[in-house]
C-alpha cells in the first residue's frame, strides 16, 4: 500500500541555503539525490544503527557514511577515545605515539603489508600508491578496470564508477588527454582484454590498479581464478598489483579482500573503516617497497593533517573493537541470513531482483541475470525501480545511499528488529515497484 511521503520541508530550507553557497548545494556530487526522488536529506544526528534528518523523520541506516561505520553510529568507545585525545589538542604536525598504537594494531594483525603510511582520504591514499609504482617501476602506464572507483585524482576518473556512472559520465573533464592517456582501461572479468594490454604496452605498464572486491559500479564480484590470473600476469610483467581496498579493508573481515581472496598484492591502499569515521586513509605495502617513499627514498608525499592524532584515536577505537574473536563471523552471518530473506521473498514473488553480497556489503540489482561481473551488464534503465524503491523504503524508515549503482553496509549497530522492519519495508516497497 502506497503512504505519504515524508516531509522534507526543513531539509528543503537547507538545501535552497546550500545551492548558493556549494555547487549543487553539496560537498560531494551523490549526496545532491540527483538520481532519487526528492530534495536530498540532511542529516541532524546518528546513533548505532539510526540517523534522523533535519525534519525528525528517523531512519535506519545503510549508507553508513558510505562504509566508514562499521560499528554504527556515535561508538560509545569511539566517542570516549577520542575526546579524550581531543583535550590534549587537536594537530601537531609533528609524530605522536597514537600513529605508532594505530599502525601496530594493523601491522601486527595483517599478513600482506610490512609497512604503512596513513594520510588524510581514500583519494590521497590511491594518488600515493600509483605514484609509488611509478617511482618504483621507472615506468608511466598504469591499468584500471571499467566501473572501479579509485577516488578523484586525474589518472584514476577515467571510465570510474561512483557519482561519475550514477550520472551517467563515467570520466571527468578537466583531466589532461596526456595524463588520461597513461591510463589504460579495460573491462573487468576478461582476460583476453588484459593480455591484449600487456601485449601491446609490453614493459611500460607500471601498476593494475583494482578494487578486489569492486563495490563502486553495482557490486562486481570477480571469481578467485580472474584474480590469480591478475596477480600472475602482473608478476610476469613486473608490473605491480594495487588492490584499492578503500571500501572492502577491514570490511569483509581484519585483512580486507587480500585475507578472503588469499593473494598477496604489492601495494594496498585503505580509507574508510581505519579512520574510525575521521578522515584517514592509508597505503601499506613491503618494507623494501615502502622505503622508496620520502624521507628515506624519492617519491614524495606528505600531509599537514596526515596521522592527525583524533584521526588516529578514533581509527584506534574502532579497529580494536574488530579484532574481538567474532565479530565478522556475527556481522557476516547476519548479512547472509538478510540477504537470504529478501530473495527468498523477491523470488517467491517472481520479482526481477537480485541481491548480491560479500561480507556485510549488500547491493540490490534489477536484473534477471544470476550473476553480474562487469559494468556493462548493468542496464542504466533498471535504475528508475531503484529510484522508486528509494522513495519507498524512505518513506518507510530505511535509508540507503541514495544512488542505484552504490552498494549498502550493515553495522554491527545493526539489530535484528531493526533487520526484520527493514525486510517488511523492502517487501511493501518492491510490492509497490512491481505493482
Ligand atoms: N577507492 C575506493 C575503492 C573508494 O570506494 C573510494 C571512495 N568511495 C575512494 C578510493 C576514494 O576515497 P575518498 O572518498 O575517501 O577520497
Amino acid at each position: 500500500m502506497s503512504i505519504p511521503d515524508i516531509s522534507r520541508a526543513n531539509s528543503a530550507e537547507l538545501y535552497e541555503k546550500a545551492k548558493t553557497y556549494f555547487p549543487g548545494g553539496v560537498n560531494s556530487p551523490v549526496r545532491a539525490f540527483k538520481s532519487v526522488y526528492g530534495t536530498p536529506l540532511f542529516i541532524e544526528k546518528g546513533n548505532g544503527s539510526h540517523i534522523w534528518d533535519a525534519d525528525g523523520n528517523e531512519f535506519i541506516d545503510f549508507c553508513c557514511s558510505w562504509g566508514p561505520l562499521i560499528l554504527g553510529h556515535a561508538n560509545p568507545n569511539i566517542l570516549e577515545k577520542v575526546t579524550e585525545v581531543m583535550q590534549k589538542g587537536m594537530s601537531f604536525g609533528a609524530p605522536t605515539a597514537l600513529e605508532n598504537e594505530l599502525a601496530e594494531l594493523i601491522l601486527n594483525n595483517n599478513r600482506f603489508i610490512e609497512k604503512i603510511r596513513f594520510t588524510s582520504s581514500g583519494t590521497e591514499a590511491v594518488m600515493s600508491a600509483i605514484r609509488l609504482a611509478r617511482g618504483y617501476t621507472k615506468r608511466d602506464k598504469i591499468l584500471k578496470f571499467e566501473g572501479c572507483y579509485h577516488g578523484h585524482s586525474d589518472s584514476l576518473l577515467v571510465k570510474a564508477g561512483s557519482g561519475l556512472v550514477t550520472f551517467g559520465e563515467t570520466s571527468s573533464a578537466g583531466v589532461p588527454n596526456a595524463f588520461a592517456n597513461e591510463t589504460i582501461v579495460v573491462a573487468l572479468d576478461d582476460t583476453k582484454a588484459l593480455e591484449g594490454a600487456f601485449a601491446e604496452f609490453k614493459g611500460e605498464i607500471a601498476a593494475v590498479i583494482i578494487e578486489p572486491i569492486p563495490a563502486n559500479n553495482g557490486l562486481l564480484l570477480q571469481s578467485q581464478e580472474y584474480l590469480q590470473y591478475l596477480r600472475d600476469i602482473c608478476t610476469q610483467n613486473g608490473t605491480m598489483l594495487i588492490f584499492d581496498e578503500v571500501i572492502s579493508g577491514f570490511r569483509v573481515g581484519f585483512e580486507g579482500a587480500a585475507g578472503v581472496y588469499g593473494i598477496q598484492p604489492d601495494i594496498i591502499t585503505y580509507g574508510k573503516i581505519i579512520g574510525g569515521g575521521l578522515p584517514v586513509g592509508a597505503y601499506g605495502a613491503s618494507a623494501e617497497v615502502m622505503d622508496h617513499i620520502s624521507p628515506v627514498g624519492s617519491v614524495y608525499q606528505a600531509g599537514t593533517l596526515s596521522g592527525n592524532p583524533v584521526a588516529m584515536a578514533a581509527g584506534i577505537a574502532q579497529l580494536s573493537q574488530l579484532l574481538k574473536p567474532g565479530f565478522y563471523q556475527e556481522l557476516n552471518d547476519k548479512t547472509a541470513t538478510f540477504v537470504n530473506d529478501i530473495l527468498d521473498f523477491v523470488n517467491g514473488k517472481g520479482y526481477p531482483v537480485k541481491l548480491f553480497n560479500i561480507g556485510s556489503i549488500f547491493w540490490f540489482a534489477f536484473t534477471d541475470q544470476e550473476s553480474i561481473s562487469t559494468a556493462e551488464q548493468i542496464d542504466p534503465n533498471s535504475m528508475v525501480k531503484f529510484k522508486e524503491m528509494h522513495r519507498e523504503l524512505l518513506n518507510r524508515g530505511v535509508y540507503m545511499g541514495p544512488s542505484g549503482y552504490e552498494v549498502g553496509f550493515i553495522s554491527s549497530a545493526h539489530t535484528t528488529a531493526d533487520l526484520e522492519t527493514t525486510k517488511t519495508a523492502i517487501f511493501d516497497s518492491l510490492d509497490i515497484v512491481f505493482k
